[in-house]
């Protein structure tokens, strides 16, 4: 059967399934987004994102969406402020100001997950998206795919490709490997009206993204369009620290409770940002596929984005890797010099593999420095003008992120992989 005759089943309407679903519709391919929200916008959608020339940006631009994104991108958004546990700033990007502008390859324009999904769903054909259809399982029942969803419904499909983020239920089908832990838990944290119930933080975010240190704890907070704000606390810790630390993270006073003790040596200021009863906070332990993971490619079941390489996101890259992973799958399934889907989806998946060992490595690299005690000096070393200590940091990057995987490639032995051992 030829790829244009072919059902095709997306599961999950993230970035990375909502792209691929509107490059595929841009060749004719016949394509359903299976969702497992109940609507649009049943949930708040995560903070702001920045998306990279050579990937988010690209494939939006495939895409025909550049001129959408131009109309909801926020400017200031990425504009960082670097300020240590007792708000004493030492890089600000406001004042220094920013020159970089649309095909730039440093330029990072940051749009907020709500108005990036809106875009997406906006291209698609109508009923592209089947919401409320959370996957549970999937059976080939002759020659064909049968998906189960947790509504009772079910639905068929020749070609399923899994978008279905970090706790995908279709990886299973296309490869028994595991994440594994990094040593990192994130509590993220949202909170409505900003202005209102953080006026300090909020005045010093100006609309932009706040990075703090502390000994080997790091707190990022960023603002979005709607005026309500997210934030990251992260902190080594044990694997299963949010089960065992008996905090009820419904409860806010708990949490400051928390925070108050484990952060003792940070202002009191930041406490602002635990004070109110409608912040939501959600543990996030944090934890990477393996970055030499390999499979045998599949006839017509793939992965794309967090379910194919979930990592953690201190390089700012996930989103990025799984918009390209669209880009790169609807170029090789639309490819025909590939005389079967095996073919293509082999060659995407070599290209996404082979990128997410490099990605992944820079990623872990930033999760560990970011968690040191010396993470404020290694972050104004890289951001800072004093070349020598730009290089110093850079040297350990490149040796990091490129030599010793070289070398161990070479030995034989596999890529580090903990962050904290
Ligand atoms: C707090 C936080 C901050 C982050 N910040 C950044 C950042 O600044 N920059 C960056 O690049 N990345 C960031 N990331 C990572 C980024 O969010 C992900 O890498 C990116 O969203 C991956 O896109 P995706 O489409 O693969 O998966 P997702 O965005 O996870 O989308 C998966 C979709 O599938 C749906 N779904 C899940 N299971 C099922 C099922 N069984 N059936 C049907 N549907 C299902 C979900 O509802 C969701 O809509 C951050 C992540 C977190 C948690």
């Amino acid at each position: 059967m030829k790829i244009q005759d072919k059902k095709i089943a997306i599961i999950g309407g993230g970035p990375g399934g909502l792209t691929l679903a509107r490059l595929l519709q841009l060749k004719g391919l016949h394509v359903t987004v299976y969702e497992r929200d109940v609507h649009p916008a049943v949930r708040q959608q995560g903070g702001a994102l920045d998306l990279h020339t050579d990937s988010g940006l690209a494939a939006l631009t495939k895409a025909g969406l550049m001129e959408a994104f131009k109309a909801n991108y926020r400017p200031e958004a990425g504009f960082m402020r670097v300020v240590d546990e007792q708000l004493k700033m030492y890089f600000d990007e406001h004042q220094q100001g920013k020159k970089e502008t649309f095909g730039d390859n440093h330029h990072r324009p940051e749009i907020d997950r709500g108005p990036l999904r809106q875009i997406l769903l906006n291209s698609l054909k109508p009923d592209t998206v089947v919401w409320n259809s959370h996957l549970l399982s999937v059976a080939k029942i002759q020659g064909a795919w049968k998906l189960v969803f947790e509504n009772g419904h079910t639905a068929t499909a020749d070609l399923i490709i899994g978008a279905d983020g970090a706790n995908s239920k279709v990886r299973p089908f296309v490869t028994p490997i595991q994440p594994y832990w990094t040593g990192i838990t994130m509590l993220e944290g949202s909170l409505k009206d900003g202005a209102k119930t953080a006026p300090v933080i909020s005045e010093l975010l100006k609309g932009g993204k706040l990075f703090s240190y502390g000994k080997g704890q790091t707190l990022i907070v960023s603002s979005k369009g709607d005026g309500s704000l997210g934030f990251m606390v992260s902190f080594a810790s044990r694997e299963h620290w949010a089960q065992e630390s008996g905090i009820d993270f419904r409860d806010h006073h708990q949490v400051l409770a928390w925070f108050k003790k484990e952060f003792s040596t940070w202002s009191p200021v930041w406490w602002e940002l635990f004070e109110s009863s409608d912040t939501l906070f959600i543990p996030r332990p944090q934890y990477c596929m393996p970055l030499d993971q390999q499979w045998e490619a599949n006839a017509d079941i793939t992965l794309l984005g967090d379910a194919a390489h979930w990592m953690p996101p201190f390089a700012g890259e996930g989103v990025n890797m799984a918009m390209l992973d669209a880009l790169q799958l609807s170029e090789a399934l639309t490819n025909p010099a590939f005389d079967t889907t095996k073919q293509a989806i082999a060659f995407y998946e070599k290209q996404m593999l082979a990128r997410f060992a490099k990605i992944g490595q820079a990623t872990l690299f930033n999760t560990k420095w970011m968690h040191q005690p010396n993470a404020l000096k290694d972050m104004l070393a890289m951001f800072g003008r004093n070349k020598w200590k730009q290089a110093v940091f850079f040297t350990k990057y490149v040796l990091q992120i490129n030599v010793i995987p070289f070398i161990r490639r070479m030995l034989g032995w596999s890529p580090v992989q903990e962050v904290f051992r």
